[in-house]
């Protein structure tokens, strides 16, 4: 016992503070592509290596419309790679979650050559690919909002609907010391009858589709569902075929995405004060109604 208490004292204090500051993260950390469309000479490379379909290409005539979907992108790296005009780089940019889930979706339109190769940007679309809230503020009123909202802990069930385990890793990483998200009054049940946050994890399996149905329904009103990672968003490296259903929004409406493969756990935290912001715009809705 002494031993604990002893190592515990010279520990100290490991929790990290995000969201107030900014996230440690290793060198080796791979967030999303980013993708330089003004540059990019030839999108066909990147597009034959994405194990996910993540950058699609559709040809017509002497035009090129390319569309990248961070919603499908497992963080692989293989674009970048593959890109010998250096226009696709990978960055540590990880705090990408957001309600809507078009905001995951960059299109870009070139003309071409004879060759097939840019001749041109026409058009882009760029939405995304920034924090669509401040996580910071709502990190440091969580405690406060949660409180003021629900007039006590805001609580999670999550669901592994068909999921490799990657996600939940990081899930159960958000209960360790370090990122300790009980400090935000956030904590994960057993029930869904007690929760008000579902947090669906993996493509949905069609064996997991009616146990997540029937979680979703346990649940009281006001809810709101959270779609982890590149599975949750869109069915990701398993897709949809006659096991998967694809993404969560297949069977559930989803009010906020978290995308990555798997999301670390600041993402999750970042999705998650995300998705409180929804529920408590629900909750002001049912009462002002
Ligand atoms: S990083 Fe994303 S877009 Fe690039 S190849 Fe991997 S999955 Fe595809």
């Amino acid at each position: 016992m002494f031993k604990i208490l002893q190592k515990t004292l010279s520990t100290g204090t490991v929790t990290v503070n995000y969201p107030a500051q900014p996230a440690r993260i290793s060198d080796r950390f791979r967030g999303r592509p980013s993708f330089d469309f003004e540059k990019w000479k030839d999108a066909r490379p990147a597009a034959e290596v994405c194990p996910t379909g993540a950058i699609s290409l559709s040809d017509k005539g002497d035009s090129r419309r390319v569309t990248v979907d961070y919603g499908l992108c497992v963080f692989c790296g293989l674009c970048a790679e593959a890109s010998s005009d250096q226009a696709v780089h990978i960055t540590q940019e990880f705090e990408l979650a957001t309600a809507e889930r078009s905001n995951l979706v960059l299109t870009a339109e070139y003309a071409l050559n004879a060759d097939r190769i840019h001749d041109g940007l026409r058009r882009v679309d760029r939405h995304v690919v920034k924090a669509e809230t401040d996580v910071e503020s709502l990190g440091q009123k969580a405690r406060g909002t949660i409180h003021k909202i629900l007039g006590r802990s805001l609580a999670i069930r999550e669901v592994d609907a068909g999921s490799c385990n990657g996600c939940e890793l990081e899930i159960v990483a958000l209960n360790n010391p370090i990122y300790d998200i009980e400090r935000f009054g956030i904590h994960f049940v057993a029930s869904p009858r007690h929760a008000d946050m579902l947090l669906v994890s993996g493509p949905v399996t069609r064996n997991m589709e009616l146990a997540l149905l029937k979680t979703h329904r346990a649940m009281a009103e006001p809810k709101v569902v959270v779609a982890v990672g590149a599975c949750g968003i869109s069915g990701g490296i398993f897709g949809e075929n006659y096991a998967s259903l694809g993404g969560v929004d297949k069977v559930l409406p989803v009010d906020v995405y978290i995308p990555g493969c798997p999301p670390r756990p600041q993402a999750l935290l970042q999705g998650i004060l995300l998705a409180l912001g929804r529920l408590a715009e629900r909750l002001h809705n049912d009462r002002a109604g």
